[in-house]
């Protein structure tokens, strides 16, 4: 069968690879299941691994299957599987393996203190851009037959479920916390899919980005009943005098000088939780005692987020669903780039790095069975 491979570590490597079959019986304890891949969604991390910054091979192999961000239909279980998951189940796999740490140890290798992570598709494992892949049911979430055409979104929302989880765990330190305004910078997928969730979280939200309104982005914002400001409007400080206090600031615009003014922006007992994974060098002056004695006089949290727990991905498949609810055919907007089938993988690269008005470009593998 084929896949998309890249040689880790050598620039614009990318080809299809010929590979066998997997089979159900390659995972111990009689828990394999076999999915049939039907979508696969691409992303930042995927430029950058095809860019050679990022991504290893799994031991024994030269080259590395990407994709991460799968949907798939279940064809056949091994025999001590739950029936949760069976033959026609809709299914999205997990992207994080077990490493070391504690933390691995409890089914929470999202939070490794490992130096290195084993990630399918991105780092030590082979991803999901291929025909058909085997998985142990403890890494795999089923999702309702109502999202078949959506739930390729699932793993990055769940990158924005696990932020937005982690922000109401850590609040709980507050007692009778009730967050009213939120603010996402960047208006990505991440901002886009964080907006959603705050929204269904019942929150007022506005969003701060770059790009002028009008526009794609701006609009699908506006649809979820949200604020769009611009940077080029006003600043974020007075984006928080205008629309804030801000209770949760979500950083998702790739660009980390932001970091810094959404710490100044961030109301009093806020949380600012950080996603953005910014390989660069980049170096601003920040009002370092401002920022500071907002904090310690206002009892403000920043976190970090990366990856996503099971819990996340449970999270995110009843968001998912609540937003088809609430926002009907909100999800399939995202949905901007469609590319037919592996084969096509250069275009699917020329989208990712060229399609400045492409939201979410995802690979047609399969037809549902
Ligand atoms: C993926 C995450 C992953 C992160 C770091 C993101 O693109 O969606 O699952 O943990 O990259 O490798
Ligand atoms: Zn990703």
């Amino acid at each position: 069968m084929k896949a998309i491979t890249v040689y880790p570590g050598k620039p614009n490597s990318m080809h299809l690879e010929e590979i066998p079959m997997p089979e159900v019986m390659d995972i111990p304890n009689g828990q394999g299941v076999l999915v049939k891949v039907l979508r696969v969604g691409v992303d930042g991390t995927d430029k950058e691994i095809n860019a050679a910054e990022y991504g290893m091979a799994p031991e024994g192999y030269n080259f590395l299957i990407t994709g991460h961000e799968n949907f798939g239909q279940v064809k056949e279980v091994g025999p001590n599987v739950t029936d949760t998951i069976k033959p026609g189940t809709f299914v999205v796999a997990t992207v994080r393996r077990p490493g070391h740490s504690i933390y691995d140890q409890i089914g929470l290798q999202d939070m490794t203190t490992d130096d290195v992570y084993f990630e399918r598709g991105i780092n030590l494992r082979h991803g999901y851009l291929t025909e058909y892949y085997v998985e142990d049911a403890q890494y795999l979430v089923p999702l309702p037959e109502t999202l078949r055409e959506v739930g390729v979104l699932l793993e990055p929302t769940t990158v924005a479920q696990k932020g937005l989880n982690q922000a109401y765990e850590i609040q709980r330190r507050l007692k009778v916390w009730q967050p009213r305004r939120a603010a996402v910078v960047g208006a990505g997928t991440i901002g886009l899919l964080a907006t959603l969730g705050m929204r269904l979280r019942g929150l007022e939200v506005t969003c701060y980005s770059r790009r002028l309104p009008p526009y794609q982005n701006s609009n699908l914002m506006t649809e979820l009943g949200a604020h769009y400001v611009s940077s080029q409007q006003m600043t974020l400080k007075e984006a928080s005098e205008t629309y804030g206090p801000f209770d949760i600031i979500f950083e998702a615009s790739g660009f980390s000088p932001l970091v810094f003014q959404a710490a100044e922006a961030l109301g009093k007992n806020g949380v600012l939780v950080l996603s953005s994974v910014t390989g660069g060098e980049k170096k601003v002056e920040v009002n370092a005692d401002m920022i500071n004695q907002g904090f310690v006089l206002g009892n403000k949290v920043m976190v970090g987020t990366v990856n996503a727990s099971r819990a996340d991905f449970v999270s995110g498949v009843n968001d998912l669903v609540k937003a088809e609810a609430f926002y009907p055919r909100w999800l399939n907007k995202l949905l901007t780039t469609r590319v037919e089938g592996l084969e096509n993988y250069a275009e699917m690269l020329r989208h990712l790095t060229e399609d400045k008005e492409a939201i979410k470009v995802y690979v047609e593998v399969a037809q549902q069975m």
